[in-house]
This record gives C-alpha cells, sequence and structure tokens, in this order.
C-alpha cells in the first residue's frame, strides 16, 4: 500500500438534501497522511460509515465558501471531540481555505460554545479540541506538502460572484487524482489536469425548454460546465479514469445520469464512471474504482454497517 494514493469519496452531491448523495467532502490518504477536501453536509456519517473515528481528521481544505462544501464542518468539529470511539479528536482543526475562512473560524468558536461549555464542565473534552485554526491560501499553489503528499489548489471559474474557488491536484509518488470542485468549463483546469491518473469533474444538466423558460435555471447552469464542456475538458486532458460527481441535474423532469453519459460521449470516447458516496479509489500501478457495498473500508477495518 506504500505507493498507493487512496481516495474515498465521502459526498459526491449538491446542496439538495438527498441521503444517497451528500454534500461534497473527499479523503485524501498517502504516506500516512490524512487530509480531507471540503467537509459536506453528512461528512461526520460516510466517514462512520467507511470505519474511521472523526478524529482522525486532522487537516481539511476547502475549495470554496458555497454551503454544500462546509456545512459538515460544524458538526466535525463538535462531534469529534466526544471521547469515544467515534470521536476522539486529541486537537484543534486545521482547516485551509480561501480569504474568509477567519469569520467561519471565528463564528464557529461562538457558535460551539454552548455545547463546549457543557462538555467542559462535565470534564468530558478539551475546550481546545473544538477550535478552528483557520489557514488562508490566497493564490493557486501548492496548499499541503508533507510525507511525499502534494495537494495543489488549481484557480477556476464558478461564476464572477463566486471568486476565488478551486480545483485541486493531488500528487503521491507520481499518481495523480485531480477533483475539479465547482468550475465552469475551465482552461486553466485542463491546463493544470494534465497526466491525471483520475480526473473527476462536476457536470450540470437541465432541459433546454426549462433553460429557456426559467430565469432561475439559467443562472445554476451559468455557474457549472455542460456535458458537452466536461466532455470536452476529458478529450483535452485524457485521463487513465473520468469520473463524474456533483451531478446538478435540475428540475422540472431532470436529464437522467445516463443521458449526461450519452452528450459527454459525443466529445469524448473514453470511459466514464459516474460517481456514488463512500466509492474508494486507489491508483497505484493501476486503477481500482471500490463501491462501498462490494467492500471498500476504512483505517479501522472494521465490519461496514449502515450501507447508504
Ligand atoms: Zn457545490
Ligand atoms: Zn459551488
Amino acid at each position: 500500500m506504500s505507493d498507493t494514493l487512496k481516495i474515498t469519496l465521502l459526498g459526491t452531491g449538491i446542496p439538495n438534501p438527498d441521503i444517497n448523495a451528500f454534500g461534497t467532502s473527499t479523503l485524501i490518504e498517502a504516506g500516512g497522511q490524512v487530509v480531507m477536501i471540503d467537509c459536506g453536509r453528512g461528512a461526520v456519517v460516510r466517514l462512520a460509515q467507511a470505519g474511521y473515528s472523526l478524529g482522525c481528521i486532522e487537516t481539511i481544505i476547502l475549495s470554496h465558501f458555497h454551503s454544500d462544501h462546509f456545512s459538515g464542518l460544524f458538526d466535525l468539529a463538535m462531534t469529534g471531540t466526544i471521547q469515544q470511539p467515534y470521536g476522539n479528536r486529541r486537537g484543534p482543526l486545521h482547516v485551509f481555505g480561501p480569504p474568509g475562512i477567519d469569520d467561519i473560524a471565528k463564528g464557529a468558536w461562538l457558535a460551539t460554545k454552548p455545547d463546549r461549555d457543557i462538555r467542559v464542565a462535565d470534564k468530558e473534552i478539551d475546550a481546545e479540541h473544538m477550535r478552528i485554526i483557520p489557514h488562508v491560501y490566497e493564490r493557486e499553489g501548492v496548499v499541503f506538502d508533507r510525507d511525499g503528499l502534494r495537494i495543489i489548489a488549481i484557480e477556476v471559474d464558478h461564476g464572477e460572484l463566486i471568486r476565488p474557488a478551486y480545483a485541486f491536484r493531488v500528487e503521491y509518488q507520481g499518481r495523480v487524482f485531480v477533483h475539479s470542485h465547482d468550475t465552469r468549463y475551465n482552461e486553466n483546469l485542463i491546463a493544470q489536469a494534465q497526466g491525471a491518473d483520475v480526473f473527476i469533474h462536476e457536470v450540470a444538466a437541465a432541459r433546454p425548454e426549462a433553460i429557456a423558460k426559467h430565469p432561475r435555471i439559467k443562472v445554476a447552469i451559468d455557474h457549472h460546465a455542460t456535458p458537452q464542456e466536461v466532455g470536452r475538458v476529458f478529450a483535452q486532458t485524457r485521463p487513465r479514469l473520468a469520473m463524474l460527481t456533483h451531478m446538478v441535474l435540475l428540475p422540472p423532469d431532470p436529464p437522467s445520469v445516463g443521458e449526461v453519459l450519452a452528450e459527454i460521449s459525443t466529445e469524448y470516447d473514453g470511459v466514464v464512471v459516474a460517481a456514488e458516496d463512500l466509492m474508494t479509489i486507489e491508483i497505484g500501478p493501476g486503477v481500482s474504482v471500490i463501491p462501498f457495498r462490494t467492500g471498500a473500508s476504512g483505517v479501522g477495518h472494521k465490519p461496514l454497517k449502515n450501507r447508504p
């Protein structure tokens, strides 16, 4: 396992409350390091399902500040302090984010005070373990570099009013995983995603009639990449494996995943896998994608229960 880059897709969803696709969150493991990228709704539940204690997470990197990418942070900050096998964090959470992460850290410290005061008075937790320590990164480039694991922020285009927004390139011993996070078709991402073993990209789609009729649907589509654009991105990067995540399929009459994949195939002739929560990707000499129900497991190697 020593030269393997392991990725667990904890959440592959969007803001919609969906039991099958929680908010975006991705666990990266390599070289003895564990880093979470984004911490959307339900990340703590998915961690527990995958067999990880919440306390094994000390470092989180956020891509941008839409709620579906960080609303799970507060649950992780609080619940992770509880000294039970599922929690057991023994220090603060270090959270890397664009400017604005300071406000989130300050706000979280204030908002979690009532819970913290009770548990400290009960001698149940150490108050400092509930603290979020903010680390601002102001531009694209290396955000994390430890024990051979490098995580590089790539500036993307998620719309004029959502700046900055970042994708991430994860490198370990020549293995490369790229996650688009939220973006429109973006040349900078295409340039920096070259040579990826696995490239997972977001997508958004709606019926042409719906886009013409409902201005809000057009606004949503304009913040993301269409299936044809995702096909062009994959065609210009040719990863060993292409995957889709964060599928924004807008009502009324949302296009199916099958229809989205068919549209992508008009631009890209390679294999594309639609991601689901708790899939594990192992990048070694080969590339494996293991759905949760067939045996992906975490650090604890606990028997799998509570399947999604
Ligand atoms: Zn999103
Ligand atoms: Zn977003």
